[in-house]
């Protein structure tokens, strides 16, 4: 997780920056006609292509997010005791960012090592580490 917080905010996240550049590009690219007259035009096709192309991005990603939220479990947060959605077996608080689990293996451990846990888990070989 690129940002640490719970997985649905960081959807939300991903899907507003998206929008906001595909929006940028599109301006910037009708700008570009002002600004170069002809010359303009083909940075505006660029800019309209990129754009739309970010735009639908951000789209699959605001689908994907509402699919995904169908299935997150909703729960009460521990640590702050205020209703929080959680997306998988391990998931943030949407509110207070403390790390939740449904996994009684993993229960019980601190933040760091589940963050470990994470990294040797995405190693493509974890023995090979004497190198
Ligand atoms: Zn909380």
């Amino acid at each position: 997780m690129i940002f640490k917080t719970a997985k649905i905010n960081a959807f939300r996240t991903w899907g507003l920056l998206l929008t906001m550049i595909g929006m940028g590009l599109m301006v910037l690219g009708t700008a570009g006609v002002v600004f170069w007259g002809q010359a303009g035009k083909v940075v505006a096709g660029i800019g309209l292509v990129l754009g739309l192309i970010a735009m639908m991005g951000s789209l699959a990603i605001y689908f994907w997010a509402g699919m995904l939220s169908t299935s997150a479990v909703q729960i009460q947060c521990p640590e702050c005791t205020k209703q929080t959605k959680m997306l998988g077996k391990t998931d943030r608080c949407m509110f207070c960012r403390t790390i939740l689990t449904q996994d009684p293996n993993i229960a019980n451990i601190t933040a760091d090592e589940l963050e470990a846990q994470h990294a040797a888990a995405k190693s493509p070989d974890p023995a090979d580490t004497t190198v």
